[in-house]
C-alpha cells in the first residue's frame, strides 16, 4: 500500500465530511485537487493517470474509472509512454456497457445509428482524431492510428473503412441501456425540456436525416426503436470517457472517446475530434473534457484550461475560470493534470478516479463543493 501524503488525507476527510449518497445530489459538483505541493511549485510529483466516465455518470460508478485508472498507471510501470496510457485507461472504459463509449455508446435519434468519435493528443502536440464511427470496439485506437497518417482527423465511411483495413477488433456497439436512454430523452423531447435546453424549440422532425421517417409521437418513437432492436439493422453509441497522464518524467497525453449526446441528428460532430475543445496536452499538462460538446467548442474549454495551467494556476481554477461562461443546463466536466498537480471538476456528477504513487482517489468518496 503506498504511503498516503498528508495532503491527500487532509482531502479525504474532507471528503468523509462532504459524503453523501449521489442520488440525493444531482446536480453537485464533483472535484478533487491532490498531490498538490503548493510548497514547491513546478515540482512533478510523479506519475499519474485521472480518468472520467462523462458528465452526468454517477459517481457511485466510479469502480468503472478506477478501473481505467490503473490499467493507464499499470501500464507507465510497464514503460508505456503518456500516449498509450491514455489509450490503456481508456480502452477499459469503452468496453464497460455503463458508460457512453464504445460497448455503451448513444444511438442516435432513429434509434438505430451509432456514431462514435475519439481523439488523442500529446505534449509533443501530435494529435489524432475519427468521427462517426461505428462497430469498432475501441475507436481511441483508432484515433491513434491517425497519427500514423499525415491527418489530424478522418471521419464517416472513411474512418470505418480505414478500421477495417487496419484490422481493428469490430463490436457491435447497440446496447439496451442505449435504447433505454434514448426512450428517456424522447419522453423529454415529446413532453417539455427545461428552459435553456438547445433542443428546446428546435424543429427536429424538419431536420430529420436518416433513412426512417421522423416519430409523430413519444408513443411513436418508443416503438420505432423497439423495433430497431428487434431487427438489430445495426449497433448504436454516448458518456464520454477520458484520460489525462503525467508520466514520471513530466510527459503528458489525453485521450478521450465517446457516442455523442443523447439527442443528435446524422452526421453531429462534438467537441471530441476538435483540437483544442475536448481535449488537449502540452509540456505544462494534458486536459479532458465531456458534456454538451457544442458548448465545449464554443467555449474552447480544454485550450483555454491548459493556458490557465500554463499561467501557473492549480488545476481545479483552471478548469473552474475556463467553463465559467458554461450554463448548467448545458453541462461540463472537466479533468485536467498539471506538472505539480490535477483535478477533477464538474457542472454535476460525475464518475472519475484518479491513480498516482499515493493511491486511488475516486468521486465517490471525495466531493467538494464551493
Ligand atoms: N462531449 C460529448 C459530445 O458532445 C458528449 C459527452 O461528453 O457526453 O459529443
Amino acid at each position: 500500500m503506498p504511503r498516503t501524503p498528508p495532503w491527500i488525507l487532509a482531502a479525504a476527510t474532507l471528503a468523509g465530511a462532504c459524503a453523501t449518497p449521489p442520488a440525493e445530489r444531482p446536480e453537485a459538483p464533483a472535484e478533487v485537487t491532490a498531490v498538490t505541493r503548493p510548497d514547491r511549485p513546478g515540482l512533478v510529483e510523479g506519475p499519474v493517470v485521472l480518468v472520467h466516465a462523462g458528465q452526468g455518470s454517477p459517481a457511485a460508478w466510479s469502480d468503472g474509472a478506477v478501473r481505467g485508472a490503473e490499467a493507464g498507471f499499470d501500464a507507465l510501470g510497464g514503460g508505456a509512454s503518456a500516449l498509450a496510457a491514455a489509450q490503456a485507461a481508456v480502452r477499459v472504459l469503452e468496453d464497460d456497457p455503463r458508460f457512453n463509449a464504445g460497448r455503451g455508446a448513444n444511438l442516435r435519434l432513429d434509434g438505430r445509428v451509432i456514431e462514435c468519435d475519439a481523439a488523442v493528443m500529446d505534449d509533443a502536440g501530435r494529435f489524432g482524431a475519427v468521427a462517426g464511427v461505428d462497430g469498432v470496439r475501441h475507436p481511441v485506437e483508432l484515433a491513434a492510428r491517425i497519427l500514423g497518417t499525415p491527418h489530424l482527423l478522418v471521419a464517416g465511411a472513411g474512418a470505418n473503412a480505414l478500421a477495417v483495413r487496419l484490422g481493428l477488433e469490430r463490436a457491435r456497439l447497440a446496447t439496451d441501456r442505449a435504447r433505454r436512454k434514448l426512450v428517456r430523452a424522447y419522453r423529454a423531447l415529446f413532453e417539455g425540456l427545461p428552459p435553456g435546453d438547445p433542443w428546446a424549440g428546435f424543429d427536429w422532425r424538419a431536420h430529420w436525416n436518416f433513412d426512417t421517417p421522423p416519430p409523430a409521437t413519444f408513443e411513436q418513437a418508443r416503438a420505432q426503436i423497439d423495433a430497431a432492436a428487434a431487427a438489430a439493422v445495426a449497433p448504436a453509441a454516448r458518456d464520454t470517457v477520458g484520460a489525462v497522464v503525467r508520466t514520471a518524467d513530466g510527459r503528458f497525453a489525453a485521450a478521450l472517446s465517446t457516442g455523442g449526446t443523447t439527442l443528435a441528428l446524422r452526421g453531429r460532430v462534438g467537441d471530441v475530434p476538435q483540437r483544442g475543445a475536448g481535449l488537449f496536452a502540452g509540456p505544462f499538462g494534458a486536459v479532458a473534457a465531456t458534456g454538451r460538446g457544442e458548448a465545449i467548442v464554443r467555449e474552447r474549454v480544454a485550450a483555454a484550461v491548459y493556458d490557465n495551467l500554463a499561467a501557473g494556476m492549480p488545476a481545479r481554477v483552471a478548469i473552474r475560470r475556463a467553463i465559467d461562461g458554461i450554463r448548467p443546463v448545458e453541462g461540463v466536466g472537466v479533468i485536467a493534470v498539471s506538472r505539480y498537480d490535477h483535478g477533477a471538476v464538474a457542472t454535476s456528477q460525475m464518475a472519475w478516479a484518479a491513480r498516482g504513487e499515493f493511491g486511488t482517489v475516486r468521486a465517490d468518496e471525495y466531493v467538494e463543493r464551493w
